[in-house]
């Protein structure tokens, strides 16, 4: 199940929910009570195989360049 991040206009904090693809729009309520929210990007899809574009932080060892010290 996606997870979506939503933030509380009232007391503004952030809080996540697990909720079908279906109801990702429905409205959400914070923790606090407040039903005064707002549906934040995702942060799904960071886990797949198609991590390309944001320069993700090589963990070492790789065979990536400027990352080990090799070319520095
Ligand atoms: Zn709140």
């Amino acid at each position: 199940m996606p997870r979506y991040d939503f933030r509380c206009r009232s007391c503004g904090s952030t809080f996540e929910l697990n909720r079908p693809m279906a109801e990702a729009n429905a409205p959400a309520t914070c923790p606090d009570g407040h039903d005064d929210t707002v549906k934040l990007l995702s942060t799904v899809a960071v886990m797949g195989g198609a991590a390309s574009a944001s320069a993700p932080r090589a963990s070492g060892g790789g065979g990536g360049c400027c990352g080990g010290g090799c070319c520095g």
